[in-house]
């Protein structure tokens, strides 16, 4: 297998922790993403914003776990109880965290971690390029094999740019932070694996795009796309790695079965990458974490409730947000998460959570 020399692995979200487990076996395990130490409550605002990204995903995560055959079953339970309590600890609020990459919880933290992390870097970069990398659409048995092609080719490219750099044809080997994502299309059914990168000039985006077609001559002139990135476009590098709403029929779902076939087929990868970029230094915790834990002044444990959109305090009935999702969004949640089509929406009656073994 080929692997990246000079990159090192940045994604530290559920790198590890979705490692595929043995059907039935236990999924889970420690990783490097520091979010169980002091909750990165940012701002009582932030914080509401939490509810609702929890309230979405507690519902996404019932209907992944009842993916019938999937392997990630155990893991999905996991993403169903992440921060589901949170304790008041001295000063700060703790909670456990899934780390898993489809919960929006915890991927909300680890983007925030990684455009604090990165911010420097891309701020040092003024001619800096998106470049997007895509071959054909493939099939869901296809996709793993297929992404797994992607990274070899690019594997390919980045060893040609060392090797031209020492042999002082070009300035710099590569340099690039890479993004892995895969969407799903419900009209032909297909996936659609494709890299993001930021690259620092408009040059190696050039570069980059002609060695691809060249690693992969049926993928389309007009698939690859380069453009100059603001400040804004680079932290789209650091979002969520698939989208999870389609529209179909002017209709928006969340389709629990092709997202169980992206998630499936990139579990254990890194998502996130960077290549012949200096050490940056990770971004752990934050201090206004203590300063909201103070603001608030509980002394309690949190307890999430779905039907509430919040955390109660069980003992007084204290809601920690005070967050009310919409009725447009409560409606979303509560009906637009389905199966595959809307005419296959197997398990609307099952829909329930149990405890996981
Ligand atoms: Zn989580």
């Amino acid at each position: 297998m080929l692997l990246p020399l000079a990159g090192g692995p940045l994604d530290k979200l559920a790198h590890q922790v979705t490692r595929l487990p043995k059907k039935g076996g236990v999924e889970g395990g420690e990783d490097a993403l520091h979010i169980t130490g002091k909750a990165l409550f940012a701002a009582k605002e932030n914080f509401g914003k939490r509810a609702r990204v929890k309230f979405l995903t507690e519902a996404m995560a019932v209907g992944l776990a009842n993916v019938p055959e999937s392997r990630l079953t155990k893991a999905y339970w996991n993403t169903f109880y992440c921060s589901s309590v949170l304790h008041k600890k001295g000063e700060s609020l703790t909670g456990k965290y899934c780390k898993n990459r489809w919960c929006l919880v915890c991927c909300r933290i680890r983007s925030a971690q990684l455009i604090k992390e990165f911010a420097p870097l891309l701020e040092s970069w003024p001619q800096k390029h998106l470049v997007t990398l895509t071959v054909p659409n493939c099939s869901g048995p296809d996709l793993a094999a297929t992404v797994k092609q992607m990274k070899g080719g690019f594997d390919t490219i980045r060893r040609c740019f060392t090797m031209q750099h020492r042999r002082k044809q070009r300035a710099t080997p590569l340099v690039a932070l890479r993004k892995l994502e895969a969407t799903h299309n419900p009209d032909s059914d297909s996936y659609h694996p494709h890299f993001h990168l930021v690259v620092p000039d408009l040059a190696t985006a050039n570069e980059l795009r002609a060695a691809w077609l060249l690693q992969f001559p049926a993928a389309k002139w007009k698939g690859q796309d380069v453009r100059p990135a603001n400040a804004g476009a680079a932290h789209e590098l650091f979002k969520y790695f698939t989208k999870l709403v389609t529209t179909q029929s002017k209709e928006r779902f969340i389709r629990l079965a092709p997202l169980n076939v992206i998630f499936e087929a990139i579990a254990g990868q890194c998502t996130f990458q960077k290549f012949g970029v200096p050490k940056t230094k990770a971004v752990l915790s934050d201090d206004e974490a203590t300063a909201l834990a103070e603001e608030l002044n509980i002394d309690a444990v949190f307890e999430w409730v779905q039907a509430q959109a919040d955390w109660v305090d069980k003992e007084s009935g204290e809601m920690l947000t005070d967050y009310k999702p919409s009725a447009q969004f409560r409606q979303f949640v509560e009906s637009k998460i389905v199966y595959n089509s809307p005419q296959k929406n197997l398990f609307k009656d099952h829909l329930k959570p149990f405890k996981p073994i």
